[in-house]
């Protein structure tokens, strides 16, 4: 897949760390560049971990990751200050540990393709993380910024200011964005590339699921975004794994500690990294709870499924967030 590259010479298009995030708690020591909450809540654990789930290199502080380099699309790769200030390993905020293995279990599934979409009107953000389901460990990703299709140029600018301005990338928003028929076009290719799904086949992803924080992102978001762009909706977002509902049921937590990322991470201890809300910071903080439900030996299991006919969805909890 070939991409037109952008100029970046001679501007960095994020903030300093220390000013980008409105929200974040608990980093271990060695990554804490600002002042910090602890997450001090001391949540009964009715499986307790003994293994551990956190970034590695911890001499090494974090570092946001170039959202040029998950789009193809960083060109500048060879420049030291560059690759000094922004991480370009996806798998280094997704280490796995080898003592959690001991207490993983048999899954039905080969891979996880952890999801969380950004944009209220419509989608301006649609990030991918693969998980593979043995190993726990990254495998790839797919990012992409979107550009709306029914929206003027001014209410685009405006949107986008308030949305990414906080966190320092609207300029490489609108250096990138593309329309979601297109990004759907390249996530297919990616799809068809891992062999996780044939364009001639149709029909529901191979041996992989998707995962999201809340049904909200496929049963809602994506089945809109395909009206306003004129798309069928595609078959392999027919059914996916709500990382709430199986948390919930996998924890016997409290119904408040599974409602969102931040409670889910709270109760299992899991430190945040990044901006809450961007979307492929959000993207990786969850695939964190999953590899720590995966650490703690639960099953993942497809929790929802749409009903291509009547347009209603089947759950497999009763008792649901
Ligand atoms: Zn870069």
């Amino acid at each position: 897949m070939s991409f037109s590259k952008v100029s970046l010479s001679g501007f960095f298009p994020f903030r300093s760390i220390n000013s980008l995030s409105p929200f974040r708690f608990s980093l271990p020591l060695p990554f804490r560049r600002v002042r910090t909450t602890c997450c001090t809540q001391n949540m009964s654990c009715s499986v307790s971990s003994s293994a551990h789930v956190e970034p590695k290199n911890t001499s090494t502080r974090w570092r946001p990751t170039c959202l040029y380099f998950t789009q193809g699309k960083c060109t500048m790769m060879d420049d030291p200050m560059h690759l000094e200030k922004f991480n370009h390993d996806i798998s280094r905020d997704l280490p796995v540990d080898a003592a959690a293995f001991q207490r993983k279990c048999s899954q039905d599934l080969d891979f996880f393709l952890v999801l969380d979409l950004e944009g209220k009107i419509e989608i301006l953000e649609f990030p991918v993380l693969m998980i593979d389901a043995k190993t726990m460990g990254f495998v790839d990703l797919f990012h992409r910024f979107v550009r709306p299709t029914k929206m003027s140029e001014q209410h685009i600018n405006k949107y986008i200011e308030g949305k990414y301005g906080k966190f320092g990338v609207d300029r490489v928003w609108h250096d990138t964005a593309i329309p979601f028929k297109e990004v759907l076009q390249q996530f297919e290719a990616w799809l068809i590339q891992h062999r996780l799904w044939g364009e001639g086949r149709g029909g529901r992803l191979n041996r992989a699921a998707f995962v999201t924080c809340g049904n909200w992102d496929l049963k809602t978001k994506v089945p809109d975004q395909c009206k306003v762009s004129q798309i069928k909706l595609p078959s392999y977002f027919m059914e996916w794994i709500n990382l709430k509902d199986a948390f919930y049921n996998f924890y016997k937590t409290r119904r408040s500690d599974a409602t969102g990322m931040v409670g889910m991470m709270k109760n299992r201890r899991i430190s945040m990294f990044g901006s809450h809300h961007l979307g492929i910071d959000d993207t990786k903080n969850i695939a964190r709870v999953l590899q720590r439900m995966l650490v703690d030996g639960a099953r993942m299991q497809v929790t929802a499924w749409r009903n291509p006919d009547s347009r209603t969805v089947e759950y497999l909890f009763e008792d649901r967030i």
